[in-house]
């Protein structure tokens, strides 16, 4: 069965005191939350110090982004196995990337295969933009993005996937329960025929889109969410306390 996952996604906030602060604000609390999968992202130079003060709790560490090859001349990059040496997982091809970083399919595709080949988990991010949704086109969307990230990779099983449509990234306006549950399902399928039922059934798929503590309840009652990549409620201890306490109380298992 699926283990639902809680990611908090700290993109460019907080100094590495920040960052230390605010971690040992929820560390006793969010330790003792079972059932499900509590991950905090925060920026690479943060990871050292966090992955310290975490240790031997049940809270887990993810990196935002990462460079596909593994050592050389890429000055100011980061590589996969750097990265494995400190965290589990590691968010891949989430839309400000795309957006302001101009990631595209393939280079999500190669960044993907990289990190798997060094032993991180991957939360692959997927989703439309506005003018794309109000066009009816997000099935199409999703479709061409899950074909071109996951192209000649053939296990999945490390991967998780996180369904974050771009207009209710950042802007408050998360979808609905209703409509992040039908996509994440249409997601799932999508998978199912690229690698049949049983994976599918077993991947997790996260909704992301301005989840917040109060209406967390709405995306983890629908049956195909297994969780959420959360932004802006992640840097905010009470919040993102809230939000993994209703996660564990509806879904944990
Ligand atoms: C994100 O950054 O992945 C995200 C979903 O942000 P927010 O929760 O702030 O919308």
């Amino acid at each position: 069965m699926r283990v639902p996952m809680i990611a908090g996604n700290w993109k460019m906030n907080t100094t590495v005191s920040e960052a230390v602060a605010l971690v040992s604000e929820m560390r006793q609390e969010l330790d003792k939350i079972g059932n499900i999968d509590k991950v905090i992202c925060p920026p690479f130079v943060s990871l050292a110090a966090v992955k310290e003060l975490i240790r031997g709790s049940s809270i887990k560490l993810g990196a935002q982004n990462l460079y596909f090859e593994e050592k050389g001349a890429y000055t100011g990059e980061i590589s996969p196995l750097m990265l494995a040496d400190l965290c589990e997982f590691v968010i891949i091809g989430h839309s400000e990337r795309r957006q302001y970083f101009n990631e595209t399919g393939d280079i999500v595709n190669k960044k993907v295969q990289a990190a798997l080949k060094s032993g991180l988990k991957p939360i692959l991010c997927i989703g439309e933009k506005l003018e794309e949704n109000e066009a009816g086109k997000t099935e199409e969307v999703v479709t061409e993005q899950l074909r071109t990230s996951l192209a000649a990779i053939n296990n999945v099983s490390d991967l998780t996937i996180a369904y974050e449509p771009v207009w209710a990234i950042g802007t408050g306006k998360a979808a609905t329960g209703g409509q992040a549950n039908e996509t994440v399902s249409f997601i799932r399928q999508l998978i199912s025929r690229q690698y049949g039922k049983k994976i599918a059934e077993d991947l997790r798929i996260l909704y992301g889109g301005s989840v917040t503590a109060d209406n967390t309840t709405e995306f983890m009652r629908q049956p195909e969410i297994d969780g959420a990549l959360v932004g802006g409620a992640s840097l905010k201890a009470g919040e993102f306390l809230g939000i993994v306490t209703q996660t564990s109380e509806i879904r944990g298992r």
